[in-house]
């Protein structure tokens, strides 16, 4: 065993990132695995694409750890991770193998978020979700087997609950998706698609520029929207909403917001309201000595007002800098401070196109196929780590920098 240890918990887009980070300073400063060890855990062998997860491919959404860890000369172990003990500085995880308990000299958290699952009755037994890859390939399965179900009303019938971007996301999707089922089984039943919302309006933190935009696009995908209402339950066949109508529907895809995961409760420091570990620029966990969190864990001053938002776009340079850092803090040297400039907003709406912003205020700067070529490249290429196998190219992509903001691409120049 190495002489000292750097524990990543979380193979997302803040974990993974840290652990090549990590790697890439170590790497740089001449210093073997054999001195300094990099160990990322991870609930799955792989690390998932999240942000895909309402696609109707779900195929190039998970990235084997094995092809980009292995070759940036990072171990890992697949396993659920339990208590963290600060004061012993270990981690418990239960591996395949049995329980492991394992000592860290530093810790980065990032266990990333999960789907708010309020108490509606139902919601657990009938819900599905995109906010993993296992809800959205049970999404996927669901669909695919409606052909077969015994003709009902509401059978083509999905209900989206949640009006923010993932539910607009997995909305827009949804008529072609359910078309493509009928299709597929010869069938030509009518369907619908319902986002629903407590919220008046829809893309609530949108802004007055942005929301017509998405308004068209879910118009001419036939989505329909019914807002101010709150879900009462649902049973499998029917969803009832407090207003005292009851839909029929097979399907309810529950969008309704993250929460940080349960463990930043743990770590004895006061998280915000969305349970997130509040960390300094250096993304170092305040009060506590060797813990560092990156991504949907962690709450970072963004220096303009603003906290930074739960996001891969946060997520992925929040890990670069947290991974590397890590590595400073252990041996001394300069921690290196996050500042990100920019904020964008690249929203998909289906085979409408998708919208593109900039800002806080949210200008919009592309919407329809100029905006959807930017998203197309985001999810297929700048957010996917090198597959290539090349240790140099993996590593160097770790680099703690900040991307400039994704760019609108030319018609034509896009695979
Ligand atoms: C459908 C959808 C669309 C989205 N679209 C966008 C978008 O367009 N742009 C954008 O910037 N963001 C988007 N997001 C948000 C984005 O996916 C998250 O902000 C991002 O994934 C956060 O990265 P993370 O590494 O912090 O967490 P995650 O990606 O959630 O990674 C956390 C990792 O930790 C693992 N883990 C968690 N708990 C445990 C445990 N106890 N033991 C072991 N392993 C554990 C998980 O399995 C996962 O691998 C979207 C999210 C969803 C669901």
């Amino acid at each position: 065993m190495a002489a000292q240890r750097i524990l990543i918990v979380g193979g997302g887009f803040a974990g993974l990132w840290s652990a090549l980070s990590a790697a890439r300073q170590l790497d740089q400063l001449g210093i073997g695995q054999d001195s300094i060890e990099v160990l990322l855990i991870n609930r799955d062998a792989f690390h998932g694409i999240r942000v895909r997860n309402y696609e109707p491919d779900l195929t190039p959404l998970r990235v084997p750890l094995a092809a980009v860890l292995a070759p940036a000369g990072v171990r890992w172990l697949v396993g659920e991770v339990g208590p963290i003990d600060l004061a012993a500085r270990t981690v418990t995880v239960l591996a395949e193998s049995g329980p492991q308990i394992l000592a860290y000299d530093r810790l980065v958290f990032a266990l990333g978020s999960q789907l708010l699952r309020p108490k509606v009755p139902g919601l657990a037994e009938h819900g599905f979700d995109v906010d993993t890859y296992g809800g959205a390939f049970r999404l996927a399965q669901h669909l695919e087997a409606l052909a077969q179900h015994p003709e009902a009303p509401g059978q083509f019938t999905a209900v989206v609950v949640g009006a923010g971007l993932t539910g607009i996301e997995a909305a827009c999707e949804l008529p072609a998706r359910l078309r493509a089922v009928q299709e597929r089984a010869g069938l030509a039943q009518p369907l619908r698609v319902v986002l629903v919302d407590h919220n008046p309006t829809v893309g609530s933190d949108m802004g007055d520029a942005a929301r017509p935009v998405i308004e068209q696009a879910l118009a001419a995908l036939g989505v329909e929207v019914s807002l101010g209402v709150r879900v009462d339950g649902l049973d499998g066949s029917s969803i009832r909403f407090d207003s005292g109508e009851v839909l029929a529907s097979s399907t309810v895809v529950w969008c309704a917001g993250m929460r940080a995961s349960p463990l930043t409760a743990g770590c004895g420091v006061a998280t915000d309201g969305l349970g997130r570990l509040p960390v300094d620029a250096f993304l170092r966990v305040e009060g506590l000595r060797d813990v560092f969190a990156a991504g949907d864990s962690a709450n970072l001053a963004l220096g303009d007002g603003h906290t930074s938002v739960m996001s891969c776009q946060h997520g992925r340079p929040m890990g670069r800098f947290a991974g590397h850092n890590a590595v400073c803090d252990l041996l001394g040297l300069p921690l290196l401070p996050l500042r990100i400039d920019w904020y964008t907003t690249i929203l998909d709406l289906g085979p409408w196109g998708a919208l593109y912003t900039e800002g806080w205020e949210r200008h919009v700067v592309a919407t329809g196929e100029t905006a959807k070529r930017t998203k197309r490249l985001i999810n297929g290429e700048r957010i996917v780590p090198p597959m290539s196998g090349d240790r140099g190219e993996i590593l160097a992509a770790a680099a703690p920098v900040i991307q400039r903001p994704p760019p609108i691409v030319p018609q034509g120049s896009q695979p």
